[in-house]
This record gives structure tokens, sequence and C-alpha cells, in this order.
């Protein structure tokens, strides 16, 4: 096993590897830039190495300086968590040829699922059904359109490269084909630097259910069941589950079946992600397999009871998964993804310092989050704060206590999520798990209303009266240094006061 692992990534899941780290008795190195020299994860890692100013280009995705940071401290491996390098093939080689571990798949695995058309390729290749489409970039609009008229409109212009929702464009008729395929070019050489694109058939009304896979270095490819992640707004999740209410355990062996087989042809090594949608048949369609650790990890991980991070490791150190092949389901669990934006303004991103932070606990309550009371938030990085998970016997109890914590999770001093996903959580088709992809778009008007001014004048003044409360009752944080190893100092620890009493009665009517 390793001694010391270097976590090349920043907020909550750079704090969820290091508490991996901890908990099987490896030293953990964190890195940051200058936003940064404040935050969570470089306080709970052993060591912090400074790698340079706050935008990202010149700090967490340089890659040769990580490499650098982890050779100086003597890390053997790296963990690149999601996001920023975790899926470079060229930084996977790189921490290779430098003698190091890169926690996650060979360099190789991630080039053959680096491009959709590729792993659409290799996809077909091992049998694994894929949405109807092409495998190659298109070359024209006139190619696009007789390739469009073998299965009929509406479809899918997609980026080759992409990732996050960019690059997508949906088709409904020839005449708009043409703008629609100059417009997603455009947007993939910006986002990608690569403006191949392809077509797909446009899917109506599926789910998005993903096979999380995990593989160790012996020839052992395991499926872990399925996630619904159907609940999106412009392509991207929103709230995640595990399992589905449209996967029965017969439908969950296939689909992990042909979830192993992509993975195999991959020659895939570590934890991974098959995506698919489901249609209302039953019938699923491989869109793309993520190389890396996913976001909406935690609810596999409550559900199975594998602590897919952890596993991570130990098969990256070259250890044998002990599971056996067929792995069900216990219970339910939800995740809401907390983020930086304001649902009643567009999902308007929110800057600024986080006041107060009240977290939710008790039974089945799980917090993976990246911020802390006197937290500022600004625009370098992604908006996504936390993730606050939940557990129950039953979807319907899992529901109830989600929107139980959502209500005690109080957050001060910038716009969030909270209040969306309370709304979904009171939703009547949400809780039969009425869902598909398209779902949110159609529903996010009713669900998410604008605030009345007397709530903002209300939350103002909550913000305004804890100001003047931490000045009077406690420290403040002090420079980069100063807390290292001295967990809480740039924490607001003040006792209860009245201004927190407010924000409690704030909260019970609904208010941040
Ligand atoms: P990205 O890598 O940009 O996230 P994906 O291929 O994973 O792109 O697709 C993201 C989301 O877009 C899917 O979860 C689904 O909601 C929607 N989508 C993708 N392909 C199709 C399709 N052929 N038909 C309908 N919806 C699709």
């Amino acid at each position: 096993m390793f001694t010391k692992v270097l976590v090349a990534n920043r907020g909550e899941i750079a704090l969820r590897i290091i508490r991996a780290c901890q908990e099987l008795g490896i030293k953990s190195v964190a890195v940051y830039s200058d936003a940064d020299a404040q935050a969570p994860h470089v306080r709970e890692a052993d060591e912090a190495v400074h790698i340079g100013p706050a935008a990202s280009s010149e700090s967490y995705l340089r890659g040769e300086r990580i490499v650098e940071a982890a050779k100086q401290v003597g890390a053997e491996a790296i963990h690149p968590g999601y996001g920023f390098l975790s899926e470079r093939e060229w930084f996977a080689r790189l921490v290779r040829d430098s003698g190091l571990v890169f926690i996650g798949p060979p360099a190789e695995a991630i080039a053959a699922m680096g491009s959709k058309t590729s792993a659409r390729q290799l996809a077909i290749k091992a049998g694994v059904p894929v949405v109807p489409g092409t495998t190659e970039p298109l070359r024209d609009a006139e190619e696009a359109a007789e390739i469009a008229k073998t299965f009929g409109y509406p479809i899918l212009l997609k980026a080759a490269a992409g990732g996050g929702g960019k690059g997508m464009r949906v088709v409904r008729e020839a005449k708009d084909l043409a703008a629609s395929l100059d417009a997603a070019k455009r947007e993939a050489k910006n986002a990608f630097g690569d403006d191949a694109v392809y077509v797909e058939k446009y899917i109506e009304g599926p789910r998005h259910v993903e096979i999380q896979i995990i593989a160790d270095q012996h020839g052992t490819v395991l499926s872990l069941g399925e996630r619904e992640c159907s609940v999106q707004r412009r392509h991207q999740k929103m709230i995640e589950e595990a399992p589905s209410v449209a996967v029965s355990p017969e439908l969950r062996r296939r689909m992990g079946e042909t979830a192993v087989a992509a993975a195999r042809a991959a020659g895939y090594v570590n934890a991974g992600t098959c995506e698919f949608l489901l249609d209302k048949n039953g019938d699923f369609y491989f869109l793309e397999m993520n190389t890396r650790l996913q976001v909406e990890h935690p609810v596999t991980e409550l559900v199975t009871g594998i602590d897919l991070v952890q596993w991570q490791i130990r098969v990256a150190a070259g250890e044998k998964l002990p599971f056996p092949d067929e792995i069900q389901p216990r219970g339910w669990a939800i995740e809401c993804r907390i983020t930086s934006e304001d649902p009643a303004n567009g999902f308007l991103p929110s800057t600024g310092r986080i006041e107060y932070l009240h977290l939710p606990a008790g039974p089945g309550v799980r917090w993976d989050g990246g911020v802390e009371s006197g937290s500022t938030v600004g625009l370098h990085y992604d908006p996504m704060l936390a993730k606050l998970i939940v557990w129950a016997a039953t979807r319907d109890q899992a529901v109830a206590r989600m929107h139980r914590a959502l209500k005690e999770l109080t957050i001060v001093g910038i716009e969030t999520s909270r209040e969306f996903h309370l709304r979904v959580m009171e939703d009547a088709e949400f809780q039969r798990g009425d869902i598909e992809i398209q779902w949110l778009e159609r529903r996010l008007p009713e669900l998410v209303t604008p605030k009345a001014p007397r709530d903002s004048v209300r939350a103002a003044a909550i913000a305004a009266a804890l100001l003047a409360d931490r000045d009077r009752h406690t420290r403040r944080p002090g420079a980069a240094g100063a807390n290292r190893g001295n967990g809480g100092a740039s924490r607001v620890d003040a006792p209860l006061s009245g201004a927190d009493a407010w924000v409690i009665a704030g909260r019970r009517e609904g208010l941040r």
C-alpha cells in the first residue's frame, strides 16, 4: 500500500479523497491555488503544496507542476478526483512515466473512451447497443442531412470531445440543420479546442441510467449497479439516486454485463462509469464512459456499502477486489448538488462570503462539502459547493429524509440551490419517481419561484446581524500558514446568539 498520496484537486472531492487516505492510514498531500490558501482541503491534508494563481489553467491544470510537487514531497501516487486533469490521457501518461501511480485507469483506456466517436466504435465492436447515429465526425451539413434522413428528426448534434453538456444541439427540422451544425462546431471549438461534431438520433423521454464499474489489475471487472440521473438542467445532472425505480434485478444484471463488456473492451482498470439512455420500452443505449470517479459516486457507496474511493486507491496499489459477482443494492440513496447558483434568477452564479453554515445531521445524512463558515466563493471554479446525500430503507423515506435535511441546512451570505431541491422533494411526480431527462426543463418554471421582496429584505437583515455578531464573538481567520494543523481556526465558532436564532427562525420559514 502507498504511504503518501497527492490529491490533484480542490473542494469537496479533494476532502473526500483525503478522508479515504486518512482511513487507510495513508498520508495525504493537498495542492492549492492562491484562491484556496484557506480552503478546508488544505488544512485537512497532512501536507500542502502551493501550485499557482487562482486561474485553473495556471494551477489545478498544470500537470507538470503537480507531478513535480508529488516528487518533491515523496508521494508515490496521484489521485486526480473528477474534472481538471482526471480524464487527460497525457497526464495519466506523464504520471506513469515519472515513476508514480495514477489512481485511475491506464492512459490507453482514457484515450479509447476519450472521444465519444471512438467510444461508440469500441462499444459497437464489443456488442454494446449504442444510440443510432454516426461513429465519424460530420464533413458538412449535406452529409448530416443525408444521415438524418435515415432515422428521421429530431436529431442531436454532439461534440466528439464533449462533456458537461457543451457542444450539443437538438435539431427538430431539416431547415435548422446547417445553422445548428455551425453553432455546435463553434461551441465545441471554444470549449474543447476540437470542432469535430457527429450525429445521434434524439431519443424522446428516456431516463439517464448509468452503471458504476470497478476493475482490478487481476482481471476482475464488477458492476456495482445503477444510478438514476434523469433530473438534469441543460444536460447537466442536479439530483441523482440509487437504485432506479425503472430498473428490475434482471435489467440491472443485463446493464451491468453490458457495462462490464465495454470496460473490458477498453482494457479498463479502476473505477469508471458507463452512461446509458433507458427508453420507455426498457431498451438501453450506451452514451459514453466516464473514465474517472463521478460526482454522484456516494449514492452507490451508500446502497452497496463499498467505499469507492478507498477501493480506487487499493486497486491502484495492486489489491484484488474481494466482492461477489452479483451485488444488489440495499435501501435507497439520493444526492442533491448544492451549488452557489440562484434558482430564482435563472441559476445565475452567486459569489461572496459564506457568513454562516449550519449542516444537517441525524440518521442517514451525509455531507460531502468543500466549504465552511467564512469560506469565500468566487467565479474561478465550479459552482458546486457540496453534495447532500441521504440513505433510507425505502425511496419514500429517502425523499422525506432529504426534505428534512435540506430544511436543516442553512447557508447565509450567498444564494444556493437549496430552495430548488426542497421544491423538487415536495413534487408529486418526483415523489412517484416519474422522471426522465426532459422532466426538469418542463417543470422548472413551477419549481423555481422568484423570491418575494420581503424575503430578500429579511435575508439581508439576517446577514447583517450575523456580521455584527461574528465581529463580537469570533477569532478572525489567520494567514495561510497560521491555520495549519489547527482544525478549526477559520470556523465561526461563536456560541448560539440572537442572530443565529433569527437564522433558525428564518430557516423554518424557508428562508436562507
Ligand atoms: P456530456 O458528456 O456532454 O455530458 P452525454 O453524452 O453524457 O454528454 O449526454 C449528456 C446528457 O444529454 C444525457 O444525460 C442526456 O440527458 C442527453 N442526451 C445525450 N444524448 C442524447 C440522445 N441521443 N437523445 C436524447 N438525449 C440525449
